[in-house]
C-alpha cells in the first residue's frame, strides 16, 4: 500500500486553481526559499510544533511524560531541546492546551482521497477539483501519482503546484495524470535564484520548457516580494522567456505574505526577515500591465 506524509489538507481552497478546490499539502521540499510561507512543508519527516504562548501556567505534564527528558519550563515558557527530541508525539497527545502538535502524519492514498471526495458536488458545480502542494509534491513521486490516478478515476480535476525542481523523468512519469500545472517561477537570474531559494533555477526553467513541449497545461505563478524580484530585471526577463516559450496559458502574481515567520520560529528555525514585505496594489497592477504588454494573461492571485 503506498503512503505519504502530508502537514495539511485545505478545503473549500479558491486560489489553487479553478473552482473550489482541496488542496493537499505534501510534506518535503528541495528548495529553502527564505521567504517560505509553508517551512512545515520544508522537512519531509513529522516535527515537533512549538506554541509557548498557549502553555498552561500550572502545567508540566509534558515535563513528566518526555522519554528523552527534551523539554523544561522556565517560569512559563516551555523549551523543548531538539537535539534530544525523537519526535515521537507523546507530549503533543497529552497537552491539554495544544501548546504542542505533531506536523505531519503519514498516511494512505484512500485516506486522503476519502477527504477529497467530500466535497466532489462543490467540484462539479465550480469547475473546481483536487490541488497537491507542498513542499514539492514531486519529492513523493509515488504517492502523488497514486494520488492522482484515484482522482483520475472518479472524474476528479487535478492540479499540481510545483517548483519545477525537480528530475524531468519524475515529472514525466505524472503528467498525462494532471490537468493543470501550477509552476512558479521565482527569479530567472540564476545566481540570484541560489543566493535566495539555495538552487539553480537551470532545470527549472528547462523542466517548464519540456512541459510546454509536450502539450501539458500549465499556469506559471511568480510569487513578488517587495524588492527582492518585483523589479523590472526579474519581472520583464520572466514575462520575455515565458513569451518566447509559448503555450503557457496564464501567469499569476503571488504576492507575498507573512504567514510563514511565525511557523519557523516555532519549529525553531529561522524565519524569513520582517523586512520582507509585498508589493503595493499600485506596483502589483503595474506589473501586471507590464506582463500584458509580451502578449500573456496575467491575473492578480491564484
Ligand atoms: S516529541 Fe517526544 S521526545 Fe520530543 S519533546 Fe515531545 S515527548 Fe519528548
Ligand atoms: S503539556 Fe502543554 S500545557 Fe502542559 S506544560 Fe507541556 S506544553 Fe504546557
Amino acid at each position: 500500500m503506498i503512503t505519504g506524509v502530508i502537514f495539511d489538507i485545505k478545503r473549500y481552497a479558491l486560489h489553487d486553481g479553478p473552482g473550489i478546490r482541496t488542496t493537499v499539502f505534501l510534506k518535503g521540499c528541495p528548495l529553502r526559499c527564505v521567504w517560505c510561507h509553508n517551512p512545515e512543508g520544508q522537512s519531509p519527516c513529522q516535527e515537533l510544533l512549538v506554541r509557548p504562548e498557549r502553555c498552561l501556567e500550572e502545567c508540566d505534564l509534558c515535563l513528566q511524560t518526555c522519554p528523552e527528558t527534551a523539554v523544561s519550563k522556565t517560569g512559563n515558557i516551555i523549551r523543548v531541546d531538539r537535539r534530544k527530541c525523537r519526535v515521537c508525539g507523546t507530549c503533543a497527545a497529552g497537552c491539554p492546551a495544544e501548546a504542542l502538535a505533531i506536523v505531519g502524519r503519514r498516511v494512505t492514498v484512500d485516506e486522503v482521497i476519502e477527504d477529497i471526495e467530500r466535497d466532489d458536488p462543490f467540484y462539479r458545480q465550480s469547475g473546481g477539483g483536487a490541488t497537491f502542494s507542498g513542499g514539492e509534491p514531486l519529492m513523493q513521486a509515488d504517492f502523488l501519482s497514486g494520488l492522482l490516478d484515484a482522482c483520475r478515476s472518479r472524474g476528479i480535476h487535478t492540479a499540481v503546484d510545483t517548483s519545477g525542481y525537480v528530475p524531468w523523468p519524475s515529472l514525466d512519469g505524472i503528467r498525462e495524470k494532471v490537468d493543470l500545472f501550477l509552476y512558479d517561477l521565482k527569479m530567472m537570474d540564476d545566481d540570484r535564484h541560489r543566493e535566495w531559494t539555495g538552487v539553480s533555477n537551470a532545470v527549472i526553467l528547462e523542466n517548464l520548457k519540456r512541459l510546454v513541449r509536450v502539450g501539458s497545461r500549465v499556469v506559471a505563478r511568480l510569487p513578488l516580494i517587495k524588492g527582492i524580484n518585483d523589479g523590472p530585471d526579474h519581472v520583464e526577463a520572466a514575462a520575455a522567456w515565458l513569451s518566447a516559450l509559448g503555450g503557457i496559458e496564464r501567469v499569476d502574481l503571488l504576492s507575498y505574505h507573512a504567514l510563514g515567520g511565525d511557523k519557523a520560529v516555532r519549529l525553531s528555525r529561522p524565519g524569513p526577515s520582517d523586512d520582507f514585505l509585498p508589493p503595493s496594489q499600485r506596483d502589483l497592477e503595474r506589473i501586471k500591465k507590464r506582463i500584458q504588454t509580451f502578449g500573456l494573461d496575467v491575473r492578480l492571485g491564484g
